[in-house]
């Protein structure tokens, strides 16, 4: 737990670690390869509820900039239209300049020396943390037993990062690991009902959990095709591709993170702010979304790569998981430059039914949404009567209308 953390002596990661810091909160303040743009949703199905939960979601979207490159009098303002990671992080980047200058800084405020004591603690094992993330196994590759790489990302490097690092995966898994298969330990956090949303419109169950504060949400595949944004530097760090079956997880998460924020706004009320990130991970790749239900603002980050060229993990992906799972500690919500931007996501406006946003605004709960979803043909008008009785995403029974 937290409170046994000796915060007299914060351990000290020698120049190099140091370094490598240094070079990696620079990139999330200046560059362009790590940064936030604003969404705009074009496209939603929010008033419907999905028989297939978030993955079932449609959330189309376009970036702030795109929207401006159809508008040839504003193309020239679109270098301003990104965002530096750190911006909306703050707190966090003081912290970390303050240290950066003198190692014998420590935070006055509890959280954030604990907060800072988790990261120096990571950095110090970040080699030994590269080989764990790298080793291969059979069920990975064919990714028959999903719960193992979710167990390693949480076991390794998320709650090992995070304040509040209790964390819960979703137990409607069909295989659940309680222990990590690279290490053979067993794991602090707990399977347990992750669900949020509201079953009258979108709502599923997260990957993980953590500290009921950040949501997570686990990809098997590359969530982005990056094959030519790694060869070719000038091509947009933004880019996905038409036609990428991968899209469809875009959207997934995004929709996760649009409940995720009202949920946090709900039963965490005494935040400061409320951009509330929601985190989309797969084996290769770290996606950051973060939506401010009070300023209907969307912020999308392009794909961090969890590891270097050479194997070893990012410095600068470890650095902005770290912002962001400590969210209540280190964000600052969205900047005045954002504010003065005025670009909103519109995702009420798409719902175009008050009693919709009603439930968006005051309806939204966390668990006991893995049961059978309440019949509404409107819903499911192309079904043809027919409907399933799902529990945890999994369809149990087919049944005719009316047996239900
Ligand atoms: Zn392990």
């Amino acid at each position: 737990m937290a409170e046994d953390i000796n915060l007299a002596a914060l351990p000290d990661i020698g120049l190099e670690k140091r370094d490598g810091l240094k070079s990696a909160l620079e990139a999330l303040k200046s560059s362009p390869r790590f940064c936030f743009c604003l969404l705009k949703i074009t496209n939603s199905d929010a008033h419907l509820c999905s028989r297939y939960g978030f993955s079932g979601a449609t959330c189309e979207t376009k970036k702030s900039f795109e929207m401006e490159d159809e508008d040839a009098e504003k193309k020239s303002n679109s270098s301003k239209e990104i965002y530096p990671f750190i911006d909306i992080f703050q707190n966090g980047h003081n912290i970390l300049k303050k240290y950066l200058n003198d190692q014998s800084y420590i935070p006055n405020n509890h959280s954030e020396k604990i907060a800072l004591e988790k990261l120096l603690s990571l950095l110090l094992e970040i080699e030994d943390l590269g080989e764990k993330m790298s080793y291969e196994m059979p069920e990975l590759k064919t990714c028959k037993n999903k719960s193992s790489w979710t167990v390693r990302l949480a076991h390794h490097i998320l709650s090992p990062l995070a304040v509040y690092q209790q964390y819960v995966i979703d137990d409607t898994y069909e295989s659940k690991c309680d222990i990590c298969h690279c290490c053979k330990e067993h794991i602090s956090g707990d399977y347990g009902d992750t669900s949020i949303g509201n079953k009258n419109v979108w709502h599923g169950s997260l990957d993980i959990l953590i500290g009921r504060r950040v949501g997570i949400s686990i990809h098997h595949e590359e969530i982005f095709d990056d094959s030519d944004s790694k060869e070719n530097s000038t091509s947009s760090p933004f880019e996905v591709k038409d036609g990428d079956s991968l899209v469809g997880d875009r959207q997934q998460i995004i929709a996760e993170s649009i409940v995720f924020a009202f949920l946090q706004k709900k039963i965490n009320p005494d935040l400061k702010q409320f951009l509330i990130p929601t985190i989309g991970m797969s084996k290769t790749d770290v996606l950051f979304y973060l939506y401010d239900p009070d300023h209907d603002v969307l912020l999308e980050s392009p794909p961090f790569f969890i590891f270097e060229s050479k194997g070893e993990i990012s410095y600068i992906t470890i650095l902005a998981l770290w912002l962001a799972v400590n969210h209540p500690i280190l964000g600052t919500g969205i900047t005045t430059h954002i504010k003065d931007r005025s670009f909103t996501a519109d995702f009420l406006k798409h719902l175009e039914n008050k009693k919709v946003e009603a439930i968006y605004e005051n309806e939204i709960q966390l668990g006991q949404l893995n049961g059978e979803i309440r019949y509404d043909p409107y819903h499911f008008p192309d079904y043809g009567g027919r409907w399933i009785v799902k529990k945890g995403g999994k369809p149990l029974i087919e049944a005719d209308e009316d047996v239900l």
